[in-house]
């Protein structure tokens, strides 16, 4: 008698755990909402003045560690969050995943959302905004490099 009922409470323990796990596992394989996420972001005032500290300290940054004379200003340059884990560019077969992308012909300057606040993704895109094309001299000097971060 004693015996069967502890069976039965090990018996509900155990379903109760199974499905706690199962809810956990289906939680975690709902996908992030960037959309949403970046919509939060930028409805918060105090998240978007996090963001531009930011901005303009990788800015600033990227000014003083390359030496570059530029007439390109903080003001001057648009920036946007992109709602998606990284940028990704298709041409069909390829894809390429980046955490920045600097827009040169809109002076845009867009930023994935998990990287919205990664100083050195910020001044990475900086130094393109200030003028430098490809990744010379400067990017390896200001330690701007993806290969140069953990
Ligand atoms: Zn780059």
């Amino acid at each position: 008698m004693f015996k069967g009922r502890m069976e039965k409470i090990l018996a509900v323990i155990t379903i109760v755990l199974l499905m706690i796990l199962f809810i956990r596992f289906v939680l975690r394989l709902e996908p992030t909402d960037y959309n949403q996420l970046t919509e939060n972001a930028l409805n918060s005032p105090e998240e978007m003045a996090r963001i531009e500290v930011v901005r303009r300290n990788a800015f600033n940054y990227a000014k003083s560690c390359s030496g570059i004379q530029s007439d390109v200003t903080f003001e001057d340059v648009k920036w946007y969050i992109h709602p998606a884990r990284e940028i990704r560019f298709e041409d069909g077969k390829n894809h390429l995943d980046l955490a920045g992308w600097y827009d040169r012909e809109n002076g845009s300057i867009w930023i994935a959302y998990p990287y919205r606040k990664t100083a050195w993704v910020n001044a990475h895109e900086s130094l393109h905004a200030l003028g430098l094309v490809g990744h010379g001299e400067e990017f390896f000097r200001c330690g701007l490099l993806a290969e140069q971060q953990d």
